[in-house]
């Protein structure tokens, strides 16, 4: 059961942003929300995509096999249904409510085909750091069914607890060293949201439907399909979110923090190292097939 929190001091907006279209594996029409100019400053994020289409032409193509190495993977299906299979023998089934999580590790090869030809497919892929001491562990991978996504609900509010923990709920997963909060937040119009960041992580939220009021409308509403980075205020504890009470549709809000990892940063692709002659080192790993081994 939750446990009340009372925040002493709400962080508050220091950017909002939009995310820029784009394209990737065969041509998924997506939009990178957090894209490499944000890597430091959302330390330890890497990348934030969004994926929402009615259009089977926008996400068919799907992402066949492709590798990644040094960084997690975490995808967040909303709507619709993605095969996953992998080098280690994993095969899973992403659908709406499902989550995966996957530690790519030293390496991993992996393909996520969309198992439907029609209708909705809407989602997120969020990528978190590994330490440099953690990059080449092995990998490790997690199909969360919708199910066991441990969720509450609380004064309008309605909670999944994807990663960390929120007023004393553990999420599905915990993650060591960068500690992260994923929460997937529904906002009733008018409800009021408020959550423990602990003062050292970087945090942002992604608003995906209606709008959402930050620290009691001290600052304006961020809209839907903007991103807004919360400012790194050692005295707040916490974020107070809320729903404008007239707009008569709830708020998505994707509210992502962790704990930063203070490392340089080296991305080729789909390789996160920490230096170029590591990236070298993926780069040939893969060519030579010893990737995964
Ligand atoms: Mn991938």
């Amino acid at each position: 059961m939750p446990v009340p929190v009372s925040i002493r001091l709400s962080r508050t907006v220091e950017r909002v942003l939009r995310g820029q279209p784009t394209s990737d594996g065969a041509g998924v029409k997506l939009t990178r929300v957090l894209a490499q100019a944000l890597q430091q400053r959302l330390d330890p994020f890497l990348m934030l995509d969004a994926f929402g289409s009615d259009s089977a032409d926008d996400y068919i193509a799907g992402f066949p096999e492709h590798p990644h190495r040094g960084f997690e993977t975490v995808t967040i299906m909303l709507a619709g249904r993605m095969r996953h299979r992998d080098s280690v023998g994993n095969v899973g089934l992403l659908q709406p409510g499902s989550v995966q999580w996957m530690t790519a590790g030293r390496g991993i090869v992996h393909s996520e085909m969309p198992e439907q030809e029609s209708g909705r497919m809407a989602g997120f892929q969020l990528w978190v750091n590994l330490a440099a001491r953690d990059k080449l562990k092995a990998p490790e991978y997690r199909d969360i069914e919708p199910a066991a996504v441990p969720r509450f609900e609380q004064d309008g509010a309605q909670v999944r607890v994807i990663a960390g923990a929120s007023h004393g709920v553990a999420g599905a997963v915990s993650r060591p060293t960068t500690e992260p909060i994923v929460l997937d937040l529904t906002l009733a119009p008018g409800a009021r949201f408020e959550t423990e960041l602990p003062p050292g992580h970087n945090a942002f939220f992604y608003v995906y439907g209606g709008a959402v009021e930050v620290a009691d409308e001290r600052d304006a509403p961020v809209e839907r399909e903007r991103m807004a980075i919360l400012r790194n205020d050692p005295a707040a504890d916490g974020v107070v979110l809320s729903a404008p009470a007239d707009l008569h549709e709830p708020a998505r809000v994707l509210l992502v923090a962790g704990k930063p990892l203070h490392e340089p940063i080296a991305q080729y692709g789909p390789f996160v190292m920490n230096t170029t002659a590591e990236l070298q080192q993926a780069v040939a790993d893969f060519q030579r097939g010893v990737l995964t081994e």
